[in-house]
Order: C-alpha cells, then sequence, then structure tokens
C-alpha cells in the first residue's frame, strides 16, 4: 500500500497535514540494498503464516526452509547475499497473499532443482507430489530456450500460460520470483538488467494484470521503467517530488473537505491519499505527448467504504462537493474490467483548478483490486469460488482448449493478446483479418499496417461501413475499410496524428523520395488531365505560355512548377487555368493560385467548389466526381445538404476526408453579398473600403431591391477567413450598409 490510511471517524484535524509527506511515494529509492538478516527475515515471514496457517503447516514451511538452505549452502546471488534469501522472499510475497502451505513449501523450493543437484523424486517423497509438481512447473519455465527475441517471447508466453492453467499456483511462484529479481536488479549488469526489464514489462506485467494482481503490475511496470530509463526515472521522480510541495495545499484541501464530508451524509470511509505510479504519469506523457506540466492528475485518494450502495451514496455526496471533471466518471462496479477489478472512478476539481482523481471502492473490491486471482485464496472449494477466480478458471480452461488447436507459439499468442493487452486495440479487415494496432491508433495507421502501398494511397476509409475522417481513432471491434486512389500519395500532415512507427517512417520515406523526380512525372501527367478537362492539351502549350506564367507567378522552374503540383503544393486545375490565361492575356488575371494544399487530395485532381467557394479556415469536405477529380466544399454548403440526402454533388459519391494546409495560400475567390442604402456613390465607397485590405474585386453585380435599397454582390480574392472577416468588418462600419453576409451559393450565377 503505498499510503497511510486517514480514517474519517478519528476526530484529528484531519488533511491539515498533508497525507504525502508520510507516505511511502512510490519512487524506489537508488540504494536499495540494506544488507539481508536471514534469521530476522525468517522470523517474519514465519510471524506472517501463524496469522492464516495451522502449526503443523507452518512447521512443515519451516523444515521446508532449513532443507532449501542446506541445499543452496554456498550458494551466493549478484548482490552478495545468501542465496536462500531469494526462495525465502518469494514465499514471503506469497505468503501476503495468503496463499496455501504447497504453494509456499513450492516457492522455497523453486530453485533447488535447476541450481543444486535435488531431483523431483526427492521432493515428491519429502514434500509430497503436489509440490514437487509444482516446483517442476516452475523449473521448466526457467528452462525455456532462447531463439529469435520474438519467437523466445512467443514461446515464453505460452509456456507461461500453459503452465498456469496447469496450477495457476505456478505462475503466482514465477511472478513473485520475478518480483524479487526485479527489486534486486540494481546487482546485475546493465545489459542484463535491460533484458530482464524488458521481458518483465512484456510478459509478467501483463500477466499479473490479467490476473488481476494490481499491486504487483505497478511495481513490476515501475521497476522495468527504473531499469530501461534510469535517466527519464530520475528526472520524472523529482518533478514529481517539487510538484506535491506546489500541490500540497490544493490537495490538502480536497482531502480535509472529502473527510469531513463523507461522515456528514452517514458514510464511513476509510480514505487514503495515492499517487499516480512514475510508469503511467511517463505514459501518459508519451502516448499524448504532453510535458510534465500538463500531466495535472497525479494526486488521487482512494475511499473505502462498508458496501456497494455507499459507493454512489459517496459519490454523490463528492460531486455536491466538487465539479466532477466531464466525461472521466467510470462505473466500473456495474462494468467491471476483465481481471475483476471494480471501482467507481471520478476526478474533481479541486481548488486551482487542480484535477483530484477518486476511487471508490469496498473492502472487499479493494482485495481483489490488489491481488486479484491470489485474494481469497483460502476459499478453495467450488462452493466458495469468487466470481473472478471462477472466470479466470474458464480463461484458464479456453487456454488449454486453445493450445490443442494451434501448436503454433506465435499464432497462439495472437489469440491471447486481446485480453493480455488492453493497451491495443483490435480491428478487422473487410475480408475478417484481425489486426492489432496501438490504442489511438487512426484509419491511416490501419491502411499501413496492411500494406505499405495501401497506406501509400488511401484517400478515405469506412469504419463500420460508415465514411470518417482519415485521422479517426479506431476502436475494438471496428471494421475497417480503406478506399484507395492510384494517384493518391501520402499526406505530410498525416505526420501529426498517426500513432504507429510504420506509418511514421513510409510517410516520410514516400515524401521524401517523391521530391526526387517521380513527383514531376505525376505533376505533368496531373496538368495534363487538368488542362483536358478545360478542353486543350498540355503538348499545344508553347514554351511562350510557360515562359510568361513562369515570370509573372512562381520565379520557379517549369520542372519545379509540375514537382509542385506532383507533391500537391499547388492545383492542376489552377496552374492550368493560369497557364491558358496566360497565353491569352499574359497572365494578369486568374482567379486563385499559390501554394494550396488540402490534406487527402494529393496527387488528384482537385478544385474548389463554385457553389460554397471554400476560403482556408472553413472547415471543408471532399467529393470525388467523375472526370472532375476531387471537388472542395464547405461543410455548409447547401448543395452538400442536398447531396447527402442522396441528389446533388454528394449522392452516391466518395466522401473525403480534407482539410487546408497551414501553408495554404490564396487568393482564394470568395462571394459576398452587400445591402446598402440606395444614394449615390454608394459602389464607390463600398468598392474603396473593400480595396483598403488588398483585396482584388473581380466581379460585381447590383440588384435593385425597391426603391431604398440595393443588393450589391462583390467576388473578391481574399487570402482566408481571417482576411475576409477584417474586410466585412470595416464594410459594415460604413454608414450606408445596412447588411453584409457571406453567399455560400451564388443565387445569381448565370451558369
Ligand atoms: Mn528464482
Amino acid at each position: 500500500m503505498l499510503a497511510a490510511s486517514l480514517s474519517p471517524s478519528v476526530s484529528s484535524p484531519a488533511g491539515a497535514a498533508a497525507p504525502f509527506d508520510s507516505d511511502a511515494p512510490p519512487i524506489i529509492p537508488v540504494d536499495m540494498h540494506p544488507p539481508v538478516d536471514l534469521a530476522e527475515d525468517l522470523e517474519h515471514f514465519l510471524a506472517q503464516l501463524h496469522a492464516y496457517l495451522k502449526q503443523e503447516d507452518i512447521d512443515q514451511i519451516e523444515a521446508a526452509y532449513h532443507f532449501s538452505a542446506n541445499a543452496h549452502r554456498g550458494q551466493f546471488r549478484s548482490s552478495g547475499d545468501p542465496y536462500i534469501s531469494h526462495p525465502l522472499a518469494v514465499a514471503e510475497t506469497l505468503a501476503h497473499w495468503r496463499l496455501d502451505p504447497q504453494a509456499l513449501t513450492a516457492a522455497l523450493l523453486h530453485d533447488v532443482m535447476e541450481d543444486t543437484n535435488i531431483t523431483k523424486a526427492q521432493i515428491a517423497q519429502d514434500f509430497g507430489k503436489v509440490t514437487a509438481e509444482l516446483v517442476d512447473g516452475v523449473s521448466k519455465l526457467d528452462r525455456l530456450e532462447h531463439q529469435s527475441y520474438e519467437e523466445a517471447q512467443a514461446e515464453n508466453f505460452r509456456k507461461m500460460l500453459l503452465a498456469m492453467a496447469q496450477d495457476v499456483r505456478v505462475i503466482l511462484i514465477k511472478l513473485a520470483d520475478r518480483l524479487h529479481n526485479m527489486r534486486t536488479l540494481d546487482a546485475v549488469r546493465p545489459d542484463k538488467r535491460r533484458r530482464v526489464s524488458r521481458e518483465t514489462l512484456e510478459i509478467y506485467a501483463p500477466i499479473a494484470n490479467r490476473l488481476g494482481l494490481n499491486t504487483l503490475y505497478r511495481e513490476l511496470q515501475e521497476l522495468s521503467f527504473r531499469n530501461t530509463n534510469p535517466l527519464r526515472y530520475r528526472v520524472l521522480a523529482k518533478a514529481v517530488r517539487s510538484a506535491r510541495g506546489n500541490r500540497r495545499e490544493g490537495v490538502g484541501k480536497v482531502l480535509e473537505a472529502v473527510v469531513a464530508r463523507l461522515p456528514a451524509c452517514q458514510i464511513k470511509a476509510e480514505v487514503m491519499g495515492r499517487e499516480k505510479h512514475l510508469y503511467s504519469i511517463y505514459r501518459k506523457m508519451r502516448d499524448k505527448r504532453l510535458s510534465f506540466s500538463q500531466v495535472l492528475d497525479i494526486y488521487g485518494f482512494r475511499i473505502i467504504v462498508a458496501d456497494v450502495p455507499s459507493c454512489y451514496l459517496a459519490l454523490g455526496a463528492l460531486h455536491g462537493l466538487f465539479k466532477p471533471l466531464p466525461g472521466k466518471f467510470k462505473d466500473y462496479i456495474a462494468i467491471p474490467k476483465v481481471n475483476g477489478y471494480q471501482s467507481l472512478h471520478t476526478t474533481l476539481i479541486g481548488p486551482y483548478g487542480m484535477p483530484v482523481e477518486l476511487q471508490i471502492r469496498t473492502r472487499e473490491m479493494h482485495h481483489v483490486a490488489e491481488s486479484g486471482v491470489a485474494s481469497h485464496w483460502l476459499y478453495k472449494d467450488e462452493d466458495t469460488l469468487n466470481e473472478l477466480q471462477r472466470t479466470t478458471h474458464q480463461w484458464l480452461q479456453s487456454l488449454i482448449d486453445l493450445q490443442t488447436a494451434t501448436p503454433d507459439s506465435a499464432e497462439f499468442l495472437e489469440h491471447v493478446k486481446v485480453d493480455l493487452f488492453p493497451g491495443e486495440v483490435y480491428v478487422f479487415t473487410p475480408a475478417g483479418k484481425i489486426l492489432s494496432l496501438r490504442r489511438g491508433a487512426t484509419a491511416v495507421d490501419f491502411a499501413y499496417a496492411v500494406h505499405t502501398d495501401i497506406g501509400n494511397r488511401c484517400i478515405a476509409c469506412k469504419i463500420n461501413h460508415e465514411h470518417m475522417p482519415l485521422r479517426t481513432e479506431l476502436r475494438n471491434g471496428d471494421r475497417v475499410e480503406i478506399v484507395t486512389a492510384p494517384n493518391a500519395a501520402p499526406n505530410p500532415n498525416w505526420l501529426g496524428f498517426v500513432k504507429s512507427g510504420k506509418a511514421r517512417a513510409q510517410i516520410r520515406h514516400f515524401l521524401k523520395t517523391r521530391q526526387n523526380g517521380e513527383s514531376a512525372a505525376l505533376g505533368e501527367h496531373l496538368l495534363s488531365q487538368a488542362l483536358h478537362n478545360l478542353g486543350h492539351r498540355l503538348e499545344e502549350l508553347g514554351s511562350s505560355a510557360w515562359h510568361r506564367f513562369l515570370r509573372t507567378f512562381s520565379g520557379k522552374t517549369q520542372k519545379e512548377v509540375l514537382t509542385d503540383i506532383g507533391l500537391g503544393k499547388r492545383l492542376p486545375a489552377i496552374v492550368a487555368r493560369r497557364l491558358l490565361d496566360g497565353r491569352a492575356s499574359g497572365g494578369s488575371v486568374a482567379q486563385s493560385a499559390g501554394a494550396i494544399r488540402i490534406a487527402g487530395s494529393q496527387g488528384m485532381a482537385m478544385q474548389l467548389a463554385r457553389c460554397c467557394r471554400p476560403i482556408p479556415g472553413d472547415p471543408i469536405v471532399g467529393i470525388i466526381k467523375a472526370g472532375q477529380g476531387l471537388i472542395v466544399h464547405t461543410h455548409d454548403c447547401p448543395n452538400l445538404r442536398i447531396g447527402k440526402a442522396g441528389r446533388g454533388p454528394g449522392g452516391g459519391k466518395e466522401w473525403i476526408d480534407v482539410e487546408w494546409d497551414a501553408a495554404a495560400a490564396g487568393p482564394f475567390e470568395v462571394l459576398i453579398m452587400v445591402v446598402a442604402q440606395n444614394a449615390p456613390g454608394v459602389l464607390g465607397r463600398l468598392a474603396s473600403a473593400i480595396a483598403e485590405h488588398e483585396v482584388n474585386i473581380t466581379d460585381v453585380r447590383m440588384d435593385n431591391d425597391s426603391g431604398a435599397t440595393t443588393s450589391l454582390y462583390f467576388t473578391l480574392q481574399v487570402g482566408g477567413r481571417m482576411h475576409l472577416a477584417r474586410i466585412l468588418k470595416s464594410v459594415r462600419r460604413l454608414p450606408a450598409v445596412t447588411r453584409i453576409s457571406r453567399l455560400k451559393e451564388d443565387h445569381t450565377q448565370r451558369n
């Protein structure tokens, strides 16, 4: 347990002293090795046994201790301690879980078959057949051959799970064994330290978690983190220590209020302070890319009450005390976790806006939360098996069945991963194949996981048959279908949301090689297609058209412009129009150009819809139209609404996830309507107010509404929404203007 208990029924000024000073924080001191005192350790161990075992059992366990000490005589651990200190520590952990005498005996003897010349038969003779089987089971796990790392991991897992299916106690001994080895890892070589830690994180911690051995699970993670990332561990430990100082006052106030409130509502409760483990803080920072100061909820309280109704009563009382953070409440009592864990979780907003996490549970739930399947070990007959043990037993039985069906280790592992790694999501391909991805993975990660080519060419996705943005986070059981286009290419913006290393690496790789020439060819192809749409051919453009285009616009070479098109930095349709305009008039007018980049559009012919005329800053959506490529509309385009119902531009077409590039530069055409009082010179005043913002007015039309007012329709070239907002604001200030608005649908347009 991490924290001292504070009982609200005690009439001390509870909360006045912050609970965190006196607590053992989850920070493991660097020097963990006080020299062992065997006599004292043995005495302590035996004292624990007296709490729940009969004297004759204790005598047998003590005999096993002396047997083992004798067998290991002359052997020492890397730390220099006598070897017997290790089995003793393992047995003590099991005693803490209240395991039976056979398991404790086996724990004391768990290394004798491996490290001394004692045989299984000898153990069976002296300590019984069951104990001998347990020792044998643990020894077999120690003897795993290592091939490649992945192969070894898969095989390790399979053996562990099967051993566990035969008798869970084998795994409990093995886990206690690993815990002690991890606690004493300082004494071994750094390379071995890292290997053992990684193995602990990948195999032992997930198993502990699946069995509900929560305290063990956390400690294994913490120790592994400390040994694999010693520097980060130290830095984080230091940050937590100083944050604790800074936030003490706020936490103390919350604690004080909580401790006072519960008895006032007739709820008897025990309140404990708890701190998040460094590993979970680290993981949160890494996965959500947060800095330490952004990880606020490093404090919490655990509230233990008498029964289930009190859990909900306490929850209500505390929600009345401080505001809960929306979306943080979880009812694991109604819906327990797969490992049997039950609690109510909520996060309150304390003083200074500091979030404080609360866990509310009964005493029994607390036991299960701490030691999972090992809790209630004493009730071994079927009738008193609790729900957790029953479901665990079922799960283990299913492993044995699975083993018969799939003798291949890797395949076997795939099947059991679903419950062992809650940090992953499992999704389906349209063919029903299951893929595991990191939690938080998006449709783009999925596309790359299926095949690099699918990733590189994906333009849209369907999740459970519905069109969704490519950046959508996937959930367990989602059926994901990727829409590809032959000329599509990865978008640099994807790097902002993909989670998998593979997707990231492939996108980078593609963009890099793309720069080197392939893109120019693609750009030429796209430009030719765009010209074709306008009724022209690339070949018919003379060098003078190119010459004029290059001189008046970009200052780049023809090859560079084509490369830009291929990379999606320039829209082929716009370059095409400018080339044609340039041929006719010297290139002074054109509707829009520049570096427009729209996520998801790379490599496709693309146009901005003429109905709603999107400008940067507008939420947009793309629709593929045969012969025209990708048409980009605003989300609220009136034509699109019709389309959604099955007619219009969107009907039966593919919806594409698109977004503006941060670097998208105009000008972009936009239509605004101004209603002004009829007065001489009003058009001139409007035009000059607009022109002050360095805007081209490409078209003006007027409608005489009545005698008193005129509606004017301006087509403007703007840089984006901000630019437009400034224009609208200054036009609105003119005294003659009664109304001004942007039009998303052009009623006046004749074509
Ligand atoms: Mn051992």
